[in-house]
This record gives structure tokens, sequence and C-alpha cells, in this order.
């Protein structure tokens, strides 16, 4: 049994709507390494580790994550309740991937599993508990976050689902890719996700980081 089964179904679901849209975020994580003046006042992930035996395990926060083709790995921001000599510098595969969070202006996107974790608060600390990022930056939130997902305008040049571009312009009908003459593509060395003018090279920053040559 996955580490995901053994979560109740409500976190489960929420789990796989994070990684179902992972791949957005990692373009966006992407494309902010090349920004001299970052877009994001903040980037989180919240993975899944465990120890040795996958019998126990926990979730934590990482801070500016670090992500590949494969690996997510970030500096540990939030303490560990269980594992208690995890090394300050966490890398997990994408598989244990919890949530993603994306905050400009205390306003974020993804945070699926928030109000999953909200409701499991006790009604006389929910005032403090939503005070404190990263679940204050989803107070903005007035629908489930499934259901705020499907709210999100569908671009009518490349038909997705603008996820993102939502979170400055609010209701775009062309999304912040096309509007800004991106293309979403694949990293032609590692695969990873990443949107490029047609004139960039199909490469993505850890691979420009790293000088890796087709
Ligand atoms: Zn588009
Ligand atoms: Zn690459």
């Amino acid at each position: 049994m996955g580490w995901i089964e053994r979560e109740p179904p409500e976190m489960a679901r929420a789990i796989h709507l994070a990684q179902s849209t992972f791949p957005e975020f990692q373009r966006q994580v992407d494309l902010e390494c090349f920004r001299i003046v970052p877009a994001f006042d903040n980037i989180f992930v919240k993975v899944f580790v465990s120890d040795d035996s996958e019998l126990t395990g926990e979730h934590v926060f990482l801070s500016s994550p670090v992500i590949t083709s494969t690996t997510i790995s970030g500096t540990l921001a939030s303490e560990p309740q269980a594992l208690l000599d995890l090394p300050d510098q966490v890398e997990v595969g994408h598989q244990h991937l919890a949530d993603w969070f994306l905050e400009i202006n205390d306003v974020g996107v993804g945070g699926f599993t928030i109000d999953v974790l909200k409701s499991g608060v006790p009604a006389e600390f929910l005032e403090d508990y939503c005070k404190y990022p990263p679940v204050s930056w989803y107070n903005h939130r007035t629908l489930p976050a499934e259901e705020e997902l499907l709210q999100h305008p569908v671009c009518e040049t490349c038909g997705q689902r603008d996820i993102i571009g939502w979170i400055a312009l609010r209701k775009p009908v062309i999304c912040s890719l096309c509007s800004n003459g991106l293309q979403r593509m694949k990293c032609q060395l590692c695969s990873y996700p990443i949107m490029r003018h047609s004139t960039q090279p199909e490469k993505c920053a850890h691979c420009t980081a790293t000088g890796a040559v087709h």
C-alpha cells in the first residue's frame, strides 16, 4: 500500500489534485530560475518523507525547492514531528509530492491540502491557524480547492486551464503563457515540463545550469 492510500480519502484526493497539476507548477519554478527579479514571493512544496521501513512517515514543507525531471529537493521549512533526525536538505522523488504552493502578495495558488488540514482544526483554534502562511495564503478561497480550480479560465488559444495566471490577472481569456508568446513543451534533454518562446532553447534551468549538451 502506497503512502497516499494510507491517507484519509479527502486528503488522498487533494494530493492527487496537487500531483496532477504539478507540471504547471514545474514550468513556473523553471522560469523563475531565469528571472533576475522573482515573480513569486514564495515557492514551497509539501512532501511525504519516511524512514527506511516506509512505516513511519510524515509531511514536511520545503522552501525554495529545486526540481529536476525526477527529484524534488529543498530546505526543511517545518519542524519534523516523528523523523527528528531529518537533515536540513531533503530530497525525494516526484511520487512523494503532497502539495505545492506559489504565493504573490499573500494570495496563493496550489495549496490543495489546506482545506483538508483546516477541517481537522478545532473551531476555537481555527482563527489562529488561518493567520500564518501557508494557510493564510488561501483565506481568499470561497470554494473547495477542487472547485476553485474548475473556475479558472480555459485559454482560448491553447485550450488549457490557466492555473497560475489567474493569481495576477483573475479572469484572462487568453492564458498568461499564450499572452506572453510562450508554449508548453518539455526539456529536450530531461523531459522536465517547461514553457518557452519559439526562439529560446528548449532546455530546462537544471540542464542549462549543469551545462548538459545534446
Ligand atoms: Zn494558453
Ligand atoms: Zn532538462
